[in-house]
């Protein structure tokens, strides 16, 4: 019984977390503080659950510091072609660089057939 209390609290907390950082890609263009805050919230409320941030958003906090990064606003990012296609994330506010590996659908979908 008790377990399922925690379950059905964390796919609340899950929910909550997804429509902050839907907030805050909405509001950043226009609002970055706003967004920042939203990202903020959403971090938050993961860390009090022991949610994880969806895989979408994983990458749109730096590692080092923490913040939720804004592509253009507090982050470089870079897409680098060459060998493995990856993108170049740097956070503006501590200097961390990130690469992360990035496949285009079509390949996913050739790698997969196989
Ligand atoms: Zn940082």
């Amino acid at each position: 019984m008790r377990r399922k209390v925690r379950e059905r609290e964390k796919d609340l907390a899950r929910q909550r977390i997804v429509r902050l950082l839907r907030l805050a890609d909405e509001v950043y263009s226009k609002e970055p503080e706003l967004g920042l805050r939203y990202g903020e919230l959403a971090r938050r409320l993961a860390l009090r659950t022991r949610v994880r941030i969806p895989k979408e958003w994983k990458w749109r906090y730096c590692k080092r510091c923490g913040s939720f990064l804004y592509p253009g606003i507090n982050a470089d990012v870079r897409i680098r072609d060459r060998r493995l296609p990856h993108l170049v994330i740097r956070c503006r506010l501590c200097g961390e660089v990130r690469r992360i590996p990035y496949l285009r659908e079509k390949r996913v979908k050739r790698v997969a057939s196989h």
